[in-house]
């Protein structure tokens, strides 16, 4: 068959085509008279006795055993949505991660375009001024206009700027200031130049311009202290490519994608950006969508999922924070962006740009063994030091902030700046414990306790969002005092609140920060300096550029640290050096507090001398003696189902199946969740130091039959141990 076949009105053509939902096999259809699929279009068909919709991955004639076919009910696209590469991306994508090719081709598209529906072209026409002479115009309507750029706008996006003025709009266009006119792709708009670079980003920005001038793949860890400047790294590169003619792909992380951000690469990209983000509403996703299918857009923003956007001829992919676990889906088809956007990368004879203020160990391990080629930036940008670190013994110590804390945030309080504290949980406490009995309250359906939110009057299991009122008595014994133990964000900001009584508080958690529009407002609230503390989670941690604080406070440094996850100590150095880059990126006098149980534990030590290498080299040694990666491939099987018993079986079977020489199978066990969403979990963890060996024990597994109400869930690379 070919790929490339388009047809009108034909008969005797068969379409292959990938239904969205978990549909294991290929389905192939008849072309009826009159349509003309496409690879790469979306099409309706019939799947037993329901309609689905799904997207052509081949076109071709009919052979005679081809009669019994059934045919296909719409095309619901003239031209393809998705390309060739991107195509060959998704099936990558599918076979890497041992996925279904369905649920893979759905990550490309857009909710709105999964579910079947089309954008109308003129539903969002391209607004342009028509210079003519005008009369008088009301001022609402004059306004209007002035708010037009000179070489157009989205009317989707005229009426974002100006809310209800649809009528307004309508006006103009029947007085003929205003019509309807074809996008010019920039470079079109005169933008502020970059700032005069640093040494550090000049030596990046020419490596990498260079690089990206030869048109094959090169790729480069950029790594740079928080404030050191990468991001204006990011945006040379990607002018250079576009310079060159050809698309930018711009992954941030989930929590970094706020409308600061976007404002601020809009800022400095002087051609069509378009945004992809789960948070936008769907219309607006498939609006982004279309900008780049049908209108050109060679420049994507956008988080995890971007990593499918459909751009064509990509020069540079950027993925910042490429250390971020956002980038690894948990749920679905666990694939991670940063490495796809390496391969990516590779098949576009782009460069590729991995950027971290703490590299993730697989990443600093390419750097260090020559694949990526290592640009250090060691200085921050400006005056600003990197802060001065104190860490603070908290085992003789009652109540969630040391007297050295609050010293140090009463002066900064006095000096008009402010202090950021850091918990990674949210909730009051992280139990709730009967002091009769010694029982916690436990979620009914997950092996997990109940945090307590005390705003809310009521215990939630952060894992499957059971919530029940909060007992007054203990369940088990009938007690009437259940306490809580453990820290979360609610209960620090109380004690905060005790102490600093007139200082203004602002809770970031996901709790809090239900919306963009809430973390938006948050954002520009600290910018504007109307917060005094802010009592945050890992939402805080990310990316963000906080002019006037200056104290960093870590509440519970350890809290991680004891995860049954082999990479707890990598993330614990990681999100606390990321907290503590947030201080002092405009001012030199300033102060990370870190408040531990295990001061001497050589983490501490290296956080304390800012000791990237340090860290790096112990964790190095713990995972090569306990083999783990990068030293070792990892993929990891989890069998839920309703009965232990089954679960147990299923799993003892599969490891089995899974002798294949050179990979050794751990487990199976219990899952360190046992019991989620009522489900009891078993699992085994596959370790190979070959990729190949380590792919054929997952092909031999997926040959088990997996009966009855039990699933299993294949993890290739995986992040969750849990
Ligand atoms: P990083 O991502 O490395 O932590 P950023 O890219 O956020 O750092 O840069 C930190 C701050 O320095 C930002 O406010 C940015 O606008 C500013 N900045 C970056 N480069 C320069 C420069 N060459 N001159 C002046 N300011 C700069
Ligand atoms: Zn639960």
């Amino acid at each position: 068959m070919s790929l490339h076949a388009s047809l009108s009105g034909m008969t005797g053509f068969v379409a292959d085509v990938v239904m969205f939902t978990n549909i294991p096999k290929v389905l192939s259809y008849a072309v009826p008279p009159g349509l003309s699929p496409v690879v790469g279009s979306r099409v309706v068909a019939p799947v037993r006795n329901t309609r689905q919709v799904g997207v052509v991955i081949a076109v071709g004639q009919s052979r005679d055993d081809d009669l019994s076919l059934k045919d296909i009910h719409a095309v619901l696209d003239e031209s393809p949505l998705l390309t060739e590469e991107l195509m060959k991306l998704l099936d990558w994508t599918a076979r890497y991660y041992h996925a279904g090719i369905g649920p893979c081709m759905a990550l490309a598209f857009p909710p709105f375009f999964r579910q079947g529906r089309t954008l109308v072209r003129d539903e969002d026409p391209f607004l342009k001024r028509k210079a003519c002479d005008h009369g008088r115009l009301g001022s609402a309507q004059q306004a209007l206009l002035d708010g037009i750029p000179v070489e157009g706008i989205l009317m989707s996006e005229l009426r974002g700027r100006f809310p209800g003025s649809a009528a307004r709009i309508r006006a103009l266009l029947a007085k003929g200031l205003l019509e309807v006119g074809e996008r010019e792709p920039g470079p079109g708009r005169c933008l502020p130049p970059p700032p005069a670079y640093s040494a550090d980003q000049t030596k990046a920005i020419e490596e990498i311009a260079a690089a990206v001038g030869t048109g094959t793949f090169h790729s480069f860890v950029l790594h740079g202290i928080t404030g050191s400047g990468k991001t204006e790294v990011y945006l040379a590169a990607a002018n250079e490519a576009l310079r060159r003619g050809r698309s930018v792909l711009y992954l941030v992380p989930e929590i970094a994608l706020t409308s600061q951000t976007i404002a601020m690469v809009k800022g400095r990209i002087p051609y069509e950006v378009a945004v992809f983000h789960s948070g936008l509403p769907e219309k607006d996703r498939a609006r982004e969508f279309m900008k780049v299918v049908r209108d050109g857009a060679r420049f994507v923003l956008g988080t995890r999922s971007a990593v499918f956007s459909p751009l064509r001829d990509i020069g540079l992919i950027v993925v910042d924070e490429e250390h971020d676990h956002s980038y690894k889906q948990d749920d679905g088809v666990p694939y991670n962006a940063r490495d796809l956007g390496i391969v990516r990368a590779t098949n576009n004879k782009a460069c590729v740009i991995l950027g971290s203020a703490t590299p993730s160990m697989e990443t600093h391990e390419r750097a260090r063994s020559g694949r990526d080629r290592l640009l250090a930036m060691t200085s921050r940008i400006g005056p600003a030091a990197l802060p001065e670190v104190e860490i603070v013994d908290m085992r003789t110590i009652r109540g969630p902030l040391s007297e050295p804390l609050v010293t140090e945030m009463a002066a900064t309080l006095d000096r008009n700046e402010q202090v950021l504290l850091f918990i990674n949980r949210r909730g009051f406490s992280a139990a709730l414990v009967c002091p009769g009995c010694g029982k916690v309250l436990r979620c009914l359906r997950c092996d997990r306790s109940l945090t307590y939110h005390r705003s809310k009057g009521e215990a939630l299991c952060h894992w499957c969002g059971f919530t029940m009122r909060l007992p007054e008595i203990c369940p088990s014994c009938g007690c009437l005092d259940m306490r809580p133990v453990g820290l979360g964000t609610e209960r620090v900001l109380t004690e905060v609140q005790k102490a600093f009584p007139d200082s203004r508080l602002l809770r970031m958690d996901s709790d809090e920060m239900t919306t963009t529009r809430k973390l938006t407002a948050a954002l520009d609230a600290i910018r504007s300096g109307s917060v005094d503390i802010i009592v945050g989670t890992q939402m805080i941690a990310k990316g963000h550029d906080f002019p006037h604080l200056t104290l960093v406070g870590v509440v519970h440094a350890e809290q991680l640290l004891y995860m049954p996850d082999f990479r707890s100590g990598e993330r614990t150095f990681q999100q606390i050096v990321q907290v503590a880059g947030r201080a002092g990126r405009r001012k030199a006098d300033t102060k990370v507090v870190i408040q531990t149980l295990i001061p001497e534990h050589p983490l501490m030590e290296a956080i304390l001398r800012h000791d990237y290498e340090a860290m790096m080299l112990q964790e190095l040694e713990i995972r090569k003696a306990t083999g783990f990666p990068p030293y070792v491939h990892l993929a990891r099987c989890v069998v839920s189902a309703d009965e232990e018993g089954t679960a147990r079986m299923i799993a003892v079977k599969l490891a089995a199946s899974a002798t294949v020489p050179q990979v050794e199978v751990m487990g199976p066990a219990p899952a360190p969740i046992s019991l989620l969403r009522n489900r009891h979990r078993w699992h085994l963890v596959l370790r190979s130091r070959r990729r190949g060996s380590l792919h054929r024990a997952l092909d031999a597994m997926e040959r088990v039959k997996v009966t009855g109400d039990a699933d299993l869930r294949i993890d290739v690379d995986p992040y969750s141990m849990m």
